[in-house]
Formats: structure tokens, C-alpha cells, sequence
């Protein structure tokens, strides 16, 4: 049975356009689409400004303050923005908007977790769930692929084909989304102190695999972590990753978020048959690339995952692999009893063994909690996540936006 209400909803806040599909999608002749500001970066927004006639010298100071606006108060409107002079705001109006993209779907779990269904554009859709009594008060764990690449064989969304990376506004916009429905949002006259918030960190673990799409990844949390703006610190983001060796260093250096490996074996054979992606980068560079994080110490450690699946990989003797696997990393360990989705072929282990694991570790000095698994009714847990949305083949995408554009192709043609 399950529990989950459902309460399928169009956000308060919502267009009727996602929107990244309103400029590619817009009949000729019709008036243009006009494209939101949601989720741009502020290099991306001084253009934006700059475009419409603003003068040169002053981008900089009226991308400040509609930054303020957009990401600190998340206002919808942009007639809200007192400070900013009335002829600008028309101006903005007629040539933008603040629209979050549609919502498909908007669940709540019998234990507070939340799942949103966003709709990027036709047949593109992703999801990010908030996970509440997580880091110091509650989680948004967001998605940074529509679909994976990586097959990991425990993984549903390892059973959805790769549709397409996510752009940085995306990203952002489902933050803004998590906000807007946690009703988070502070006014002038109601500011809201940092111990009121319960969205406090963000965790790069839904869909998709980040560090291969680590320029959006990036630039989304320059913008999730600005100050004047979303403000979550990049201490209270995490980046999880199956083990991208190359890029590790580079996340580190340039988004000096938190790092999260999902490691789940302690030996090469089972991990190449856990994470396919082992076979390229395997442990020994692995780690060689996670010694060379930058800034890890015991204020900065390294998150490693490990799913426990009966019988797999959840051995005594395993557990004391790990440790030596772990030995002068700075680490904390995240049991996660593994979800269940349909189809798979792995159970979670027991819990007596799960503890009995978690005890080998403690008692090598290391913090291993288990994550009591959450949201598992609405299929909103860790490696649960899978939308319908499929990559749409070449010649039918073409087809369509010659249909929309009212220019169908030449005979024979696609
Ligand atoms: N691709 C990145 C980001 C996804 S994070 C990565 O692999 O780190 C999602 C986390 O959930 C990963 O640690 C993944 O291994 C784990 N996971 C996947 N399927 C799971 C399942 N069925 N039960 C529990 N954890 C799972």
C-alpha cells in the first residue's frame, strides 16, 4: 500500500512554459516567448540587462539588484522590486519574466520527504527531492543529468538512458522550486533568521552523474552559494560522484563544495560489477585522485557511500577492507540500506548485519550512521529516482520544431 499523497499540483509560482522550451518552441508569427531570468548566473544576467538597452556602466549594479531580488526574496513579479526604477521594471517586463519551470507532479511522503516532478521542455523531465532532519536542518537533493549513463546495476536510475545534461539555471530553478514550496522565502518587512530555514544543504545525488557535466554543475553552485543570494554555503553542498578519477581534483578547485564518492565495494572485480564505471577508473586511481582533493582535513572529509546489499558486499571482512581502504583519508561513511525498485534483483541486507558492519567501522575511529531510509513511497529514496522522459530521436525532434515553426520539411526528408 502505499502512503504517499499525492498531490499532484501546479506551483503557485508556476508558468504554463518551462522555461528553457519557450524560446526553441515558439511558432513563427506568434508573439515571442518571453525567456525567465530564473537560474541565470550573474554574468549571464548583466548580459541579459545589457540586451535590453541598459547602459554599460550600470549592468553591474542593476544585476546586483535583481539578484537580491530574485534569489534572496525569490519574488515572481518584477513589479516587487521596489528599489529598482519603475521605467527599468516595465522595460523587464515586457522582454523577460521569473518563471520556475512547470511542476509535473508534487509528492509528500508519510515521513516529510518531498519530490517534485519538473518539466523541462517536451519529453524532459527530472527530479529533486527534500529530505528534512538532513545536514543541519533539511536537504534538496538535486538532479544534474536527465537519465545516467552509468548502469551501476543497484541503481533505477541506471535503467533510464542518458536524455541530456542539465544547464545551470536548471539546476538552480530546482532549488528555487524546493523554496518556493517550503515557503521560504524572506520579505523585507519578514526576514527570516538562518535558524528558522529548513532547507539549509544541498546534495548533488539525484539523477545523473555530476562530474560529467561539471561546467553546469559548477556554475550552478556559484549561484546557489552567493551570499546576497540562495546563500547555502559551500561547506553545505556536497557533490557525490561514482568516481569520475579526472575530474575529482578539478570539482574541488573550482566549486570547493564537499565530495561524496559512491563506493559500495572495497575490491575491483565486485565494484566492476557494482559501478561498470570502475573498469575505467579503477580503486587505486580512484583514490589517488581523492588524496588530491583540495582542503580535505578533519574539517573537510570525504562521504563515502556504501549501499548494503544481502549477501554482495556486506561481510565482516569487507568492513575491514574498508577501513584499510579508507586508511589517511579523512572520511565519514553513509551506510544506506540498499531501496528497492521494481525489477531489481538485490535485497537490503538484514539489520543486524547492517549494525554489525557499522560497529567494525566505529570501532576504527570512523563516524558510519546508517541512513534510515526516507521517502521510499513515493519511490523518493537514494537510487529510486527515474522519470518517463526518453531522448527524443534526431530526425522526430526536427520534425516536431518544423511542425511548430509551421515550415514542414521537403518531401523525402526526415
Ligand atoms: N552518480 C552520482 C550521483 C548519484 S548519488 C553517484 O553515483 O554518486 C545517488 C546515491 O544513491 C549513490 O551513492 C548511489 O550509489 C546510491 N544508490 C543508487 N541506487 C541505490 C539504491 N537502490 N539503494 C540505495 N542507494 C542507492
Amino acid at each position: 500500500m502505499t502512503h504517499a499523497l499525492d498531490v499532484a499540483k501546479r506551483n503557485p509560482n508556476a508558468p504554463t512554459v518551462a522555461a528553457e522550451s519557450a524560446s526553441a518552441s515558439t511558432p513563427v508569427g506568434a508573439p515571442a516567448a518571453r525567456p525567465s531570468l530564473i537560474g541565470l548566473t550573474k554574468a549571464e544576467l548583466q548580459a541579459a540587462l545589457a540586451g535590453i538597452g541598459v547602459a554599460p556602466k550600470a549592468t553591474r549594479m542593476r544585476a546586483e539588484q535583481l539578484w537580491r531580488w530574485m534569489y534572496h526574496y525569490g519574488v515572481t513579479d518584477f513589479a516587487a522590486m521596489s528599489n529598482v526604477a519603475k521605467e527599468l521594471r516595465a522595460d523587464l517586463d515586457r522582454a523577460f519574466t521569473l518563471d520556475r519551470p512547470r511542476l509535473s507532479a508534487a509528492q509528500v511522503s508519510v515521513d516529510g520527504t518531498r519530490k517534485w516532478l519538473i518539466d523541462l521542455g517536451p519529453g524532459v523531465e527530472v527530479e529533486s527531492v527534500y529530505i528534512p532532519d538532513v545536514g543541519r536542518a533539511g536537504a534538496l537533493c538535486v538532479s544534474s543529468q536527465v537519465g545516467c549513463t552509468l548502469t551501476c546495476s543497484f541503481c533505477h536510475t541506471g535503467t533510464q538512458k542518458l536524455v541530456r545534461n542539465l544547464t545551470a539555471r536548471e539546476i538552480v530553478a530546482q532549488v528555487i522550486i524546493a523554496r518556493d514550496a517550503l515557503g521560504e522565502w524572506p520579505t523585507p518587512e519578514r526576514p527570516l533568521n538562518d535558524g528558522d530555514r529548513r532547507l539549509t544543504n544541498i546534495v548533488f545525488m539525484g539523477m545523473g552523474e555530476p562530474l560529467y557535466n561539471l561546467d553546469e554543475v559548477a556554475n550552478a553552485i556559484d549561484v546557489i552559494s552567493d551570499g546576497d543570494g540562495i546563500s547555502i554555503g559551500r561547506r553545505r553542498i556536497t557533490v557525490s560522484t561514482a568516481g569520475v578519477a579526472p575530474k575529482i581534483p578539478e570539482l574541488g578547485a573550482r566549486t570547493g563544495a564537499m565530495l561524496a564518492i559512491s563506493l559500495h565495494a572495497t575490491n575491483d572485480p565486485l565494484r566492476n560489477e557494482l559501478v561498470p564505471l570502475n573498469k575505467k577508473y579503477p580503486l587505486e586511481e580512484l583514490f589517488a585522485a581523492i588524496r588530491a582533493y583540495p582542503g580535505l582535513g578533519n574539517a573537510k572529509r570525504v562521504t563515502f557511500e556504501y549501499v548494503m546489499l544481502a549477501g554482495v558486499n556486506d561481510s565482516l571482512a569487507e568492513a575491514r577492507a574498508l577501513v584499510k581502504l579508507l586508511a589517511g583519508v579523512p572520511a565519514k561513511i553513509n551506510l544506506i540500506p540498499f531501496n528497492p525498485w521494481p525489477g531489481t534483483a538485490y535485497q537490503c541486507s538484514d539489520w543486524a548485519t547492517i549494525e554489525a558492519f557499522a560497529a567494525v567501522l566505529n570501532k576504527a575511529g570512523y563516524a558510519s550512521p546508517i541512513r534510515t531510509p526516507r521517502g521510499r513511497d513515493i519511490l523518493a529514496a537514494c537510487g529510486q529516482l527515474r522519470s518517463e522522459s526518453v531522448k527524443e530521436r534526431a530526425s522526430a525532434r526536427l520534425a516536431r520544431e518544423r511542425a511548430q515553426a509551421g515550415t514542414p520539411g521537403a518531401p523525402g526528408e526526415p
